[in-house]
């Protein structure tokens, strides 16, 4: 598996997940990273989460990773040649105090396990993902279903914010933003990810 470098995460990207949260839309693409340590494998395992920090939140995203080192004018098509589906695990509560400080989000998004990833797939390329919604299923109940094409800030706008701000390289990984209907896991909990109807991963949640 091609070493995972950076980890980037879009926020408020789907207007509906923004208004859940109360959050505005927002008129530039909103971004944050997370360690390396919060990696883990959505391989039908056990996925271990804080249990003391408050309640912890599934956020189903499309995942990206950059193929080659980026230059101005390439595109999505021609940087990605692979993508997986990810869940952005969020401690809410201590999000929402970080917000209300003013403060970072990396408590509240940074811990281990809260990156986690399904296998990577061949990238399609943007016209053929456009065409399919992806997915997450609670206990074998769909709870969340997106499509990139609602993205506020498409994979285009998003790649070249990045390669702006931060760098982008090859290895680098981006969570793209999550759809409507986040909500809390608990212990014993089956998430699944779903690709259309493919399920590309999935686990079982311990909080402990
Ligand atoms: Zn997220």
């Amino acid at each position: 598996m091609e070493t995972i470098r950076n980890i980037y995460c879009v926020g408020r990207n789907y207007a509906l997940h923004a208004h859940e949260l109360n959050n505005e839309i927002p008129t530039a693409p909103f971004l944050f990273a997370k360690p390396s340590h919060a990696l883990a494998q959505a391989d039908g395992g056990e996925i271990l989460l804080p249990a003391d920090r408050g309640p912890v939140h599934f956020e189903v995203e499309l995942v990206i990773q950059i193929a080659r080192d980026y230059e101005q004018g390439k595109s999505v098509d021609e940087l990605v040649e692979r993508m997986a589906l990810g869940i952005d695990f969020t401690l809410r509560d201590v999000q929402s105090e970080l917000k209300r400080k003013g403060l970072p989000w990396l408590l509240a998004k940074g811990f281990p396990n809260s990156a986690v990833l399904t296998k990577f797939v061949p990238f399609p390329g943007v016209e053929s993902c456009n065409a399919v919604d992806f997915s997450l299923k609670k206990n074998g109940e769909h709870v969340q279903r997106g499509n990139i094409k609602d993205m506020i800030f498409d994979l285009q706008t998003i790649v070249d914010f990045s390669a702006r701000h931060f760098g982008l390289g090859r290895g680098d990984i981006i969570f793209t933003g999550t759809p409507a209907g986040v909500g809390p896991v608990e212990s014993g909990e089956r998430l699944e990810l779903l690709w259309g109807e493919e399920v590309l991963g999935a686990c079982t949640i311990k909080r402990g």
